[in-house]
């Protein structure tokens, strides 16, 4: 049974009091994790504040992105080894900004990847969606070779544990989700390429996550979809209220 997860990326917003002033408003009113797993993704220097207000550790702790490497002459990047020794749990790779705005790609967010297993924590790998780029002659679906190039090298044992995040770009921040067949469709084609790398028990053990414009008003119709386990929220995550009603969205 693959448990739902309803994840927040606050991106670059919130200052450290505001991190805290969220932690003392939501982390005691969120769900049981064993019944509906609930995290927010926080940028590196308001981690250790969320994790020191957040008293039954319900709501996990998530990293927006890290280095491949776990430490270094690397000026300015986020160690994935001092993220695990911090108890973060899920690190997101990926993301469509970093992709467009940061110049990733998917070597190296395969790296990633492999750099956020090998520390024992959980990538939230995102897949973007461009529509228009089949009929603009490519042969293949981009999200299919996203998540194939994202997962070289992973092992069976790693892939069941994942999560994937659907995000198409177009729906990302512009209040105009994928409607809820859309998404499923994204989150099936997901579902499918893992099958066909791995097998559909590992396919039928990982959960995808629907993400781009997700808000109390839709978030039912979209979590009502078979292949969708739950969503990564943007906007609707910054404020407390907003996301205790996507948490308790049943
Ligand atoms: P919005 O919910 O603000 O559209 O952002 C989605 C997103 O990018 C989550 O990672």
């Amino acid at each position: 049974m693959r448990i739902p997860l309803i994840a927040g990326n606050w991106k670059m917003n919130k200052t450290i009091d505001e991190a805290k002033a969220f932690m003392q408003a939501v982390s005691e009113q969120v769900t049981d994790p064993a019944d509906v797993e609930t995290a927010i993704a926080a940028p590196a220097l308001l981690l250790s504040t969320m994790l020191a207000n957040n008293p039954g550790q319900k709501l996990r702790i998530a990293a927006e992105d890290c280095y491949w490497e776990d430490a270094g002459a690397f000026t300015g990047e986020t160690s994935p080894q001092a993220l695990a020794a911090m108890k973060i749990t899920y690190v997101i790779v990926g993301h469509s900004e970093r992709r467009a705005y940061f110049n990733e790609t998917d070597d190296t967010i395969n790296r990633k990847v492999h750099a956020v297993y090998r520390n024992q924590m959980t990538p939230i790998l995102c897949c973007d969606e461009t529509m228009g780029r089949l009929e603009a002659g490519e042969k293949i679906h981009w999200v299919v070779s996203q998540v194939t190039g994202a997962l070289k090298g992973i092992t069976e044992e790693q892939a069941r544990q994942l999560i994937i995040a659907y995000e198409p770009s177009w729906a990302i921040g512009s209040g105009k989700s994928a409607s809820a067949e859309q998404a499923e469709e994204g989150c099936y084609l997901i579902r499918q390429t893992v099958a066909d790398l791995y097998s559909d028990d590992v396919a039928n053990e990982m959960r995808v996550l629907y993400g781009g414009s997700v808000n109390p008003e839709n978030i039912d119709s979209i979590m009502a979809k078979p292949n969708i386990d739950g969503v990564l929220a943007g906007g609707a995550s910054l404020n407390a209220e907003t996301y205790l009603q996507l948490v308790h969205y049943q």
